[in-house]
């Protein structure tokens, strides 16, 4: 079954139409990875996907539900973002909690997903730490396992190794695809760096003023890009 159908979506800003129809549909466990220049209504996708903005026209199913009007804590999706937006004045334990802390979970169940997550991605040394007392590398982790413990069937993630050095992209990429290994979810990632969407992605898309341009296999697209945007965007090194 498909995890994901984004039907003919469209979405405008105003007089600007920013998504010009994207149709795509993403296998259950598949990882995806959205490639584009700049402005090229990356971040706005995943913003409709999740439910943070509506789209102006078209449909988004999850699971073969049509989650259209549902509100995004609703929608079975998780969402890592650049900035990773962790609370400053909660300890990496309860920034990961908080979400099921809020949807009602029981203690013992948040206290068991957070042990989980945090081995899986080695913060157990850092629960009771502070955000300002991590770096930025572990801050990220930590956003990621507040996704993680939420067991969502679809992870989105947004240009999540952006504000990394080169030595810690490297390290959370790898966590990043061992996390789709272990979990199996459906995950959904935004980047503009070639290794990044060259080594994680099952399949690429690459988007160019609102519409894709192509979607395959990374190296269906190395080998055989459509046009010559395809053959500059995934072909050359940047
Ligand atoms: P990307 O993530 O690919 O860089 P975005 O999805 O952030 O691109 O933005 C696509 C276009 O939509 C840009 O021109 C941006 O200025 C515009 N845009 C994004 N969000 C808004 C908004 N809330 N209001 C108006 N314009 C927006
Ligand atoms: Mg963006």
């Amino acid at each position: 079954m498909d995890s994901l159908n984004i039907e003919n979506v469209k979405k405008s800003f105003g007089q600007v139409e920013v998504l010009k129809g994207i149709d795509l549909d993403v296998a259950d466990g598949e990882f995806v990875v959205f490639v584009g220049p700049s402005g090229c209504g990356k971040s706005t996708l995943l913003r409709v996907i999740a439910g943070l903005e509506d789209a102006t026209s078209g449909r988004i199913v999850i699971d073969g539900r049509d989650v259209s009007s549902t509100p995004p804590a609703k929608r079975g999706i998780a969402m890592v973002f650049q900035t990773y937006a962790l609370y400053p004045h909660l300890t990496v334990k309860n920034n990961m909690g908080l979400g099921l802390k809020q949807a009602g979970t029981p203690s013992a169940e948040i206290d068991k997903r957070v042990a989980e997550a945090s081995a899986m991605l080695s913060l157990e040394p850092y629960l009771q730490r502070r955000p300002a007392e991590l770096s930025g590398g572990q801050r990220q982790r930590v956003a990621i396992g507040r996704a993680v413990v939420r067991e969502p069937t679809l992870f989105l993630f947004d240009e999540p190794l952006s504000n990394l050095d080169a030595a810690l992209r490297v390290n959370t990429r790898l966590e990043i695809a061992q996390l789709h290994r272990r979990l199996k979810a459906t995950m959904i990632y935004v980047t503009h760096d070639q290794v990044e969407a060259m080594t994680l992605a099952d399949r690429i898309v690459v988007l160019n003023g609102g519409r894709i341009e192509q979607i395959g296999a990374p190296m269906e697209l190395y080998n055989s890009p459509a046009n010559e945007f395809v053959a500059g965007f995934i072909g050359s090194p940047r």
